[in-house]
Order: C-alpha cells, then sequence, then structure tokens
C-alpha cells in the first residue's frame, strides 16, 4: 500500500499491489456495496488513492461513480466494506464527520450561494471550515490561486459562468487543504477552455499535497492529469491500474459493445443500456483483473 506521491506510486497502489516500507493510503476504499433501496448499486469495490495521488474514477452513465463518491463522503451509507480516510475507519460516518476528517466532496451544480456573491461565498465557506482568524488570509489565497475569483469578487454567484461556479467550488476548498478532494463530474458541460481552467485548479489543489478522486465521464481530459484509474462497469470495478491500462480497458469495452450491436453475442449481456457520452466508458463485461459486473443485481 503506497503513500508516496507520484504515478509509480499511485498505480501500485490502484493495482493492490504491497509496496513495503509505505505508509497508509489517503483513501483506502474495501470491498464497498451500496443500493438505493431494493436497486443495488454497488457490488464490492475497491481501490486506494495513494497520499497525494492523483485517481481517475471512469465509466458510463450509471456505472456508480457518483455512487461512490457518495459512499466515500458519507453522503450513502454502504451496505458492506469499509471506507478509511488517512487509516481512520470513516464508514458510514455523517458526511459532516467525514469532511472534519479531512475529506472534501465538490459537485456539479452544487455549493455556489445564487444570491450571494463570489467573496460572500468564500468567506461564509472559511468561516464554517477554519473560524472567522482565517478568513482575511484564506481570502487573498484562494484570489491568488483563482486570479478570476478576485476579478469577480462582487458578482453574484448565480450570475457565474458554470466554469466560474466550478471554480468558487473549488476554492472553498482552499482554506484547510482537504486530506483527500472528491471531485464529482466539475467538467461536466463545460466548454474546453474552461473545462482546462478547472483542471488547473485542480492540479494547483494536488501541488498543496491534496489527494485527488476525480469522477469524470471525459476520459481523455482525465487521463492526462491521473496517476492511475479505475474503471467502474455496472457497479464494480472492471480495471484498475495505470492510466495507460485504463485507456485499454476502455478500448477493450467499447470493442465488446461493438460485437453485441453486431449480434455476435460477445458482449453486452447485462444490465442497462450503458448510454454513455462521447468519451465515456461504454459497455459491460470484466477487466483485466478478472471480475465481471453486474452479476446479482437485484
Ligand atoms: P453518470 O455518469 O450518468 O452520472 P454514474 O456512474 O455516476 O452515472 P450513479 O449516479 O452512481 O452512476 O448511478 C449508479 C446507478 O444507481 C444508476 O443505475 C442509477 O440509476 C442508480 N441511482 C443513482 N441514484 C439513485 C437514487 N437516488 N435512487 C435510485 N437509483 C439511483
Amino acid at each position: 500500500m503506497s503513500a508516496a506521491a507520484g504515478p509509480a506510486a499511485a498505480v501500485a497502489s490502484t493495482t493492490g499491489g504491497a509496496v513495503a516500507g509505505a505508509s497508509v493510503p489517503a483513501l483506502d476504499v474495501v470491498g464497498i456495496s451500496a443500493a438505493y433501496g431494493p436497486y443495488r448499486a454497488l457490488f464490492d469495490v475497491s481501490f486506494e488513492v495513494p497520499a497525494g495521488g492523483i485517481v481517475a474514477l471512469i465509466g458510463s452513465n450509471g456505472a456508480g461513480k457518483s455512487t461512490v463518491s457518495r459512499v466515500v463522503s458519507g453522503l450513502l451509507p454502504a451496505s458492506a466494506g469499509t471506507v478509511r480516510l488517512d487509516g481512520a475507519d470513516v464508514t458510514n460516518r455523517p458526511a459532516f464527520k467525514v469532511a472534519r476528517a479531512g475529506m472534501a466532496h465538490v459537485v456539479e451544480g452544487r455549493g455556489v450561494f445564487a444570491s450571494l456573491t463570489v467573496e460572500e461565498n468564500l468567506k461564509l465557506a472559511f468561516r464554517q471550515r477554519a473560524g472567522r482568524r482565517a478568513v482575511a488570509e484564506s481570502l487573498g489565497r484562494a484570489y491568488e490561486a483563482f486570479p478570476l475569483l478576485g476579478a469577480r469578487k462582487g458578482q453574484y454567484g448565480g450570475t457565474l459562468s458554470g466554469g466560474e461556479q466550478r471554480l468558487l467550488s473549488l476554492a472553498k476548498v482552499l482554506v484547510v487543504p482537504p486530506r483527500v478532494l472528491v471531485a464529482d463530474e466539475i467538467s461536466l458541460g463545460l466548454a474546453p477552455l474552461v473545462t482546462d481552467v478547472v483542471y488547473d485548479g485542480l492540479r494547483r489543489i494536488n501541488e498543496t499535497g491534496t489527494a485527488l478522486l476525480i469522477v469524470e465521464q471525459q476520459v481523455d481530459r482525465v487521463l492526462e492529469i491521473a496517476h492511475s484509474a479505475v474503471v467502474l462497469e455496472h457497479g464494480s470495478v472492471a480495471f484498475r491500474g495505470p492510466t495507460s491500462g485504463a485507456l485499454q480497458a476502455v478500448e477493450r469495452l467499447l470493442g465488446s459493445r461493438e460485437r453485441a450491436e453486431a449480434g455476435d453475442g460477445a458482449g453486452e449481456q447485462r444490465g442497462r443500456s450503458p448510454g454513455g457520452r462521447d468519451g465515456a466508458v461504454p459497455g459491460s463485461g470484466a477487466g483485466p483483473d478478472g471480475r465481471a459486473g453486474g452479476e446479482g443485481r437485484t
């Protein structure tokens, strides 16, 4: 289990290989299952995010990516398995306690108050997270990291563009850099240039030592920044390991779907239609670790 930052460490970690003498991962997800009422959404999902590492969590629509991010953040209970944050068991703790333990969760379309200005949004977040005395310094840090926000500090949150709102959400976590930031589809619907700015923000946050779990539909984009990847398929891990392997897994899944659509029965046999957007992981099947996804779904 690796804790050192950097691609090599992340690869060793997500492949599940034990690294002698290495320390505790920032986020350790072990055998997580979860359900929405009778509908089982996750099956025995395991992976790690090393301290200071960047892991991409990718998969088609409905694969379970956001469900993983909800479970690790304490927003949805796990029906089985364990979530550890810096070695501490936070499984099924309330979200505010998981946040206090060092986890930040940024979700597309959430976390910006429309009727408050940019600066009021930031002040509120900073006061809540670090107390009144930390506000001035934190504002300086936020505007330094995201000059665009400084230029718009008097503008109401509700009038910001989608990209600016994502930056504001990211800036809020900078006051006390979290141990782990779960960024859930925060580039969704953004123009490519704006996505660049958001990803630049993620990179800056990682440079402060925060480990990132990036939930993303745009495979190419996230694999540029990630050290390693986890591919989900029908609620199960279809692949985990180096980003180059993730691309191969995606291609294999694509091939599987194409064959299924051509009618040779080699691919899509279970679950729902993936309905993937451009660049998303489609189809179904087992990955290099040999674990099939979706069986036993209720
Ligand atoms: P997308 O990329 O489309 O957001 P995802 O990989 O994040 O998809 P999830 O949102 O985790 O997928 O959903 C996993 C499965 O759980 C889907 O089949 C979805 O329909 C189902 N699901 C998600 N939220 C709920 C809910 N609140 N109630 C019932 N089922 C849900």
